[in-house]
């Protein structure tokens, strides 16, 4: 290898984008540094500062092939530790409005591991790289901006011991991956930046995840992954009912305020209202494991970086820090790992030019982004802007996937779509049509 273009880059969290973006910097870099505010090595359970890590996270197709892509032998790894491995046609039963859509073999590989464990497997493969520090317990305060505020020049950190004092990491590549609560478009507002121009979809969105002890003494799943009644405008309450590798989780959602309950009994009622029995009849008699938690989910956001006039140098952001999702779709992982892999471009010649950077990384964006949140304005309620795109979008895949109820290679396409392995035009090809069509008559 030859020299290392950036001697220091500095990734701000360490969570799942954090850890990927240290992966691709770590051959273009001499020393990467890691800062999070959590404890990131100790048990695999939920991290206080990432408590999504309750609630089920599927890694979406695309991102398991990054992920094997940038850690080779990481599925295996999984899977000899006993996770549940599948492929997303067979493994999973999808159901759109009560209808389950016909299984078929998509060759998309579907690993249940949880998000703990998930995250904790990846930054384990990141830490042992010999150029990448984690420096945990440490909280991000602020950027250094150059005399000139044109570059960022390093991070001001403060590690959480009492009266630790507050220090100035030097770098010369910031990555922002701090999560949906990044303070970047504020600290670039007091450096004298425009304000980070935002769009938002409001679906006041909660999700409320129990786990029950197996076995059960009615399993609708056997050996499969999950059953998943996708939320849809006829039918708004969803679930997702996934065998993990030591527990049954059933994670439920409601929007436009509509609250799944956190007391067991409650949980159950909401359980019974979904359009598919099978969940109830599985857990109504079951040992919950614990109490419910609970995530409020006001409005996926995307962050605009790429529509600033003016950028500093040295500054990229990448991860729900760039574009928060509406968590039903389990685009964010997915995302954040096809974005890491795009940042790892974007450095094999050198520092990178955050304009170009964010131009690209909004492209990327632009398709999960139309999915997900054109899919959530097919809603009434939903507040954001209804083009003609997301109209004729809320049309055509309700009919999609009412007609993959009885053909597999629409099954296939979807998938691969929602999958973020092909884009969505791909369910537009005139092949696809006539099939959706074909089946209406
Ligand atoms: C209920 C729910 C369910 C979800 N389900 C899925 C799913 O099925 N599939 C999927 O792909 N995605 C899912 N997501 C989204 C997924 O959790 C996120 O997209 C993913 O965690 C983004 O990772 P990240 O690294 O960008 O941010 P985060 O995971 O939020 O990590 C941010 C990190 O930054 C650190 N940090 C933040 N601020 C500071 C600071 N000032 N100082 C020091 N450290 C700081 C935090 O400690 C944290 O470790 C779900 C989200 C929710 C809420």
């Amino acid at each position: 290898m030859g020299v290392p273009l950036i001697a220091h880059a500095v990734v701000l969290g360490g969570s799942v984008a954090g850890s990927l973006a240290a992966r691709v910097l770590s051959p273009a870099c001499e020393r990467v540094t890691v800062v999070d505010r959590d404890d990131l090595f100790g048990p695999v359970e939920p991290r206080q500062a990432a408590p999504q890590g309750h609630h089920i996270h599927a890694l979406l197709a695309r991102g398991q092939q990054i992920l094997e892509e940038l850690f080779p032998g990481f599925t295996d790894e999984l899977v000899a530790g006993g996770v549940p491995i599948g492929d997303f046609g067979t493994s999973l039963s999808w159901y759109f409005n009560g209808q389950m859509i016909r299984k078929a073999e998509t060759g998309l590989v579907c690993v249940a591991s949880g998000r703990p464990l998930l995250e904790s497997r990846v930054r384990a493969r990141v830490r042992a790289l010999a150029n990448v520090t984690y420096r945990e317990r440490t909280d991000i305060v602020g950027l250094v901006a150059s005399p000139d505020r044109q570059r960022i020049a390093g991070v001001r950190v403060q590690g959480r011991a009492p009266g630790a004092p507050e220090e100035v990491l030097d770098a010369d590549l910031v990555v922002d991956t701090t999560g949906r609560g990044s303070r970047t478009p504020l600290w670039l507002e007091e450096l004298g930046y425009q304000r980070v121009p935002e769009e938002r979809v409001k679906m006041d969105l909660t999700y409320t995840t129990m786990d029950f002890r197996g076995p059960l003494s009615f399993d609708p799943i056997g050996e499969d992954i999950a059953l998943l009644p996708v939320a849809t405008p006829a039918q708004p309450r969803g679930a997702i009912f996934a065998r993990m590798p030591d527990r049954y989780a059933v994670s439920l959602t409601g929007i436009l305020g509509d609250r799944p309950p956190t007391d067991h009994e409650g949980f159950l009622a909401y359980v019974q209202s979904l359009p598919v029995p099978e969940i109830y009849k599985a857990v109504r008699d079951a040992e919950p494991m614990g109490p419910a938690a609970s995530f409020r989910f006001p409005a996926s956001i995307r962050r605009r970086y790429d529509r600033l006039a003016r950028t500093p140098d040295g500054l990229i952001v990448l991860g729900d820090a760039a574009c928060v999702f509406n968590p039903v779709y389990g685009q964010g992982m997915t995302v954040a790992a096809m974005s890491a892999r795009l940042l790892g471009e974007h450095v094999l010649s050198g520092p990178p030019a955050p304009r170009a950077f964010f131009r690209d990384l909004s492209r990327l964006i632009d398709a999960p982004w139309d999915m997900s949140a054109g899919a959530d304005l097919g809603f009434p309620g939903v507040v954001g802007r209804r083009t003609a795109k997301v109209r004729m979008g809320n049309l055509y895949i309700p009919r999609l996937q009412a007609a993959a109820a009885h053909d597999g290679v629409l099954t296939t396409a979807f998938l691969r779509s929602a999958g973020l392995v092909d884009p969505p035009q791909a369910l537009m090809r005139p092949a696809i049509i006539s099939r959706v069509l074909r089946s209406r008559r």
